[in-house]
């Protein structure tokens, strides 16, 4: 399972609470995940590999989208399933547009889930995110832990 999205969105932050070890840096600042990161992680008898294809993150919009066209094109090469994470915060970016476009290119299955929807209240965050034609998004809370089960239901329905 390869997890993609845009810097900042909360992919190592989910990462290590998956993986329940802290093997890649999660900081406020954006830049930090220089590499691609593999961790082993089990979720209802089914083992599988995440990756963090966090990479290089440059915050001019130019490079950013170039890095982030390149973490799709990995994801694509090397998982059997890739998670799309995008911030129910900030809403939908062009960036999540430019990804998502690709990613519907593919035959890989790909999970789209909303990060930072800490509360029931948030739900109304999700909504708009349908428009990336990825199917159902799924609200979760990294930070919190927050329906990381069902998330990881449909990971593994679709490996
Ligand atoms: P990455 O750049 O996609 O790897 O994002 P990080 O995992 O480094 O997280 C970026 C920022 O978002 C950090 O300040 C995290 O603490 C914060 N963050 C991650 N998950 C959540 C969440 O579920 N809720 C909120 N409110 N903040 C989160
Ligand atoms: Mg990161």
């Amino acid at each position: 399972m390869a997890i993609v999205g845009r810097p900042n969105v909360g992919k190592s932050t989910l990462f290590n609470q998956i993986g329940k070890k802290r093997v890649s840096i999660v900081e406020d600042m954006p830049g930090v995940t220089r590499d691609r990161i593999y961790l082993d992680a089990e979720w209802l008898n089914h083992e599988f590999t995440m990756i963090d294809t966090g990479g290089i993150q440059i915050e001019t919009d130019d490079r950013m989208l170039t890095a982030i066209r390149h973490q799709a094109q990995l994801a694509i090469e090397e998982a059997d399933v890739i998670l799309f994470i995008v911030d129910g915060k900030t809403g939908l970016t062009s960036a999540d547009e430019e990804v998502g476009g690709i990613l519907r290119n593919t035959r890989k299955p790909v999970v789209l889930t909303v990060n930072k929807v800490d509360s029931a209240k948030a739900m109304d965050e999700i909504y708009e995110f349908y428009n990336l034609g990825l199917g159902e998004p799924i609200p979760i809370s990294a930070s919190n832990a927050l329906n990381l089960g069902d998330l990881l239901d449909k990971v593994v329905e679709s490996l």
